[in-house]
């Protein structure tokens, strides 16, 4: 009973937990298996003796206790080590007492707590055991997301939860610090009011992840406010892939179709904001994943990805106007494609700066910006 308290406890390493395997089984060889329920010292010590004791006499018994006790000695690590192995599995967890352990355990036991307790000070602790730390490298000049993903052999989602990044080519600024997870999954901090149960429900992994890999059934103070905790297997959001800006040069006024007409408004939708001289386009706002139609016959001569505009789309038409389209969901065209008048070109989205899905529709004449109401 004692044994098993121990082991529900006061296990804060696995060589701890062997060495005090080792105490305990040489304690029993000593004892030779009168209070022990030690099957093998039972046999070694009593029954075979006692038969072989038959056959060789005083001076055999001897030799045959030596042997035996010399097999013992030589076996012990393997016996630590399986112990050593339940005492780290989750099963070990049960309703942590230290009323229940015997006065130099507690001892034992506290001492080593304070340990723990003082490496979780520093801001970005796993004590997990027999695990890569948690490293921090600084940035420097052609680092990238990927680079340092293949580097330190992560996923681009692993490294970027880290990091607080959602998308896949944010840039990673020169001399500031990137944090390295010990491994494929999250990088966590714990939040007040947060339980073991609750983050992982929220990584969708099972809790005895977490209480294991953070050494959590040993000791609770692993899950403080504001601890940083590792979840592998962690399920973590997707990166925003973000499109490569693609680009053509303007093309020439003889390759350009015709105008049609007035230009059509990209989406049937509302109106949220006018041309003013503050705002450079038209807001229109619709539904999420609406599709947004060109404004007129002309040549795709722009996609991906701008700061503040998201991911758009331009098009250019005849006598020198471009139209382009902001904070799209997706763009399904092409730069040098050929579009006609409400072709499908992109859908809405929330890409960049935007507080709700809307196409923020922009008109340059020459270059410079125009209602595109007017024409
Ligand atoms: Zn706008």
């Amino acid at each position: 009973m004692a044994t098993n308290a121990r082991r529900a406890h006061a296990t804060p390493s696995l060589t701890l937990g062997a060495r005090r395997t080792v105490r305990r089984s040489a304690t029993s060889l000593l004892t030779f298996g009168q209070h022990t329920k030690n099957g093998l010292v039972h046999v070694t010590t009593r029954r075979v003796p006692r038969a072989l004791g038959a056959y060789f006499g005083a001076k055999g018994l001897r030799l045959v206790l030596n042997t035996a006790t010399a097999a013992l000695v030589l076996l012990l690590p393997y016996t630590a080590a399986t112990s050593a192995r339940a005492d780290a599995s989750p099963t070990d967890v049960a309703a942590p007492s230290f009323a229940a352990v015997p006065g130099d355990d507690i001892a034992r036991a506290q001492t080593a707590a304070r340990g723990v307790i003082a490496g979780t000070r520093s801001p970005t602790t796993v004590a997990a055991q027999e695990s890569r730390p948690v490293l921090v490298r600084t940035i420097a000049k052609d680092d990238t997301l990927s680079t340092m993903a293949n580097y330190y052999d992560l996923s681009l989602e692993a490294l970027a939860y880290a990091n607080g990044i959602s998308q896949e080519d944010e840039v990673l600024s020169i001399g500031h610090e990137l944090t390295i997870p010990p491994g494929e999954g999250a990088l966590y901090k714990v939040k007040d009011g947060d339980t073991v149960e609750d983050v992982a429900a929220h990584f969708k992994v099972d809790p005895a992840v977490i209480y294991s890999y953070n050494g959590v059934y040993f000791e609770p103070e692993h899950f403080a406010v504001g601890q940083t905790i590792f979840v592998p297997g962690a399920t973590l959001p997707a990166l925003k892939r973000t499109e490569r800006t693609k680009s053509i040069a303007p093309p020439s006024t003889a390759s350009l179709p015709a105008r049609t007409g007035r230009l059509g408004w990209p989406v049937n939708g509302v109106i949220t904001q006018y041309f003013w001289w503050g705002h450079t386009g038209v807001d229109i706002a619709a539904p999420f994943g609406t599709g947004i139609g060109a404004s007129d016959d002309g040549i795709v001569v722009a996609t991906g990805w701008v700061a503040v505009g998201g991911l758009r789309v331009c098009v250019q038409h005849a006598e020198g106007l471009q139209t382009c389209y902001y904070h799209t969901g997706a763009v399904f065209v092409s730069p040098g494609q050929n579009v006609v008048r409400g072709q499908l070109i992109a859908s809405i989205g929330m890409t960049g700066v935007t507080t709700g899905p809307h196409v923020h529709w922009e008109l340059k004449v020459n270059g410079v910006p125009k209602d595109p109401l007017g024409y």
